[in-house]
């Protein structure tokens, strides 16, 4: 393909700075965009992007302050160092691979392996090869207590609207947890999610483009819905064909055709 067409095919892709003013979610997370993003930090206390050259470290401020807030949670409790993929592109926006929704800067993937080492090129290799759940059931060789403890930890964030897991995932929880279990409900079986699990926020509050995603129905979610994930059903797709591409917001379009402001000449900036 010539860079051209890519270009034209991948707008979103290519623009690597965010546009310029307040920070904004605008449409849908499959349908959306992100004005005036923020930047995740490769590294920091509790926590290690792990594919930092993708460039998908862009996320509002809401979901910037909600990494902050679970790594140090797992760090006080000594879990280990969350390790994460991927977040949003400087102004959200359909990605060209990986994702159908991360659209609007409030979706991060975590893996659910957490790291107690600096991590290695090999380190990361072999990261891509922990895989939670073998067959339909939970692997017991990486899935022990931490894993759900780290769920647990992501679920009861107030800014937390869904996660989304592999569905064994799910039904181990919902065969074994005991004791409070209102946490369960925001957590949701999906495709694939066997590494990392999928954290959703809500939209923020004064977002007024952000369209909220349909409430979570009632319950812990241990029914029959859960059920039909094991179903010949289930299976056809995998994953879900989306109708055709995304229709973004007409804001969208002025998010991405937005200049960016030049780093050290913000403040001078009158939008
Ligand atoms: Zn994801």
């Amino acid at each position: 393909m010539s860079a051209p067409k890519a270009l034209a095919a991948d707008p979103w892709g290519l623009v690597r700075s965010p546009s310029p003013g307040p920070s904004l979610a605008i449409g849908s997370p499959s349908d959306g965009c992100l004005a005036g993003a923020k930047t995740l930090a490769v590294r920091g206390p509790g926590w290690r992007e792990v594919y930092p050259a993708r460039h998908r470290f862009y996320g509002h401020p809401a979901l910037i302050a909600f990494v902050h807030r679970l790594a140090a949670e797992v760090r006080a409790r000594h879990m280990g160092t969350l390790l994460l993929g991927d977040l949003a592109q400087p102004r959200g926006g359909p990605m060209s691979s990986g994702h159908r929704s991360h659209q609007l800067g409030l979706d991060v993937d975590v893996y659910l392996h957490l790291a107690h080492h600096p991590l290695t090129v090999t380190g990361r290799a072999r990261l891509e090869t922990i895989s939670m759940v073998d067959g339909g059931a939970i692997n017991f060789q990486a899935w022990g207590r931490p894993q759900m403890r780290l769920l647990r930890l992501a679920a009861r964030d107030p800014a937390v609207g869904r996660i989304f897991v592999n569905p064994a995932i799910k039904r181990h929880l919902c065969r074994t947890l005991t004791g409070k279990r209102a946490w369960l409900r925001k957590i949701r079986p999906w495709w694939g999610h066997r590494r990392h699990f999928h954290v959703r926020l809500i939209c923020p509050h004064g977002d007024y483009a952000c369209v909220s995603q349909a409430p979570i129905p009632p319950g812990d979610g241990c029914d029959a819905t859960l059920a039909w994930w094991f179903t010949p059903a289930a299976k056809v797709p995998t994953p879900p064909v989306h109708a055709g591409p995304p229709v973004l917001p007409a804001a969208c379009g002025r998010v991405l055709a937005d200049r960016a402001v030049p780093a050290g000449r913000r403040s001078l900036s009158r939008r």
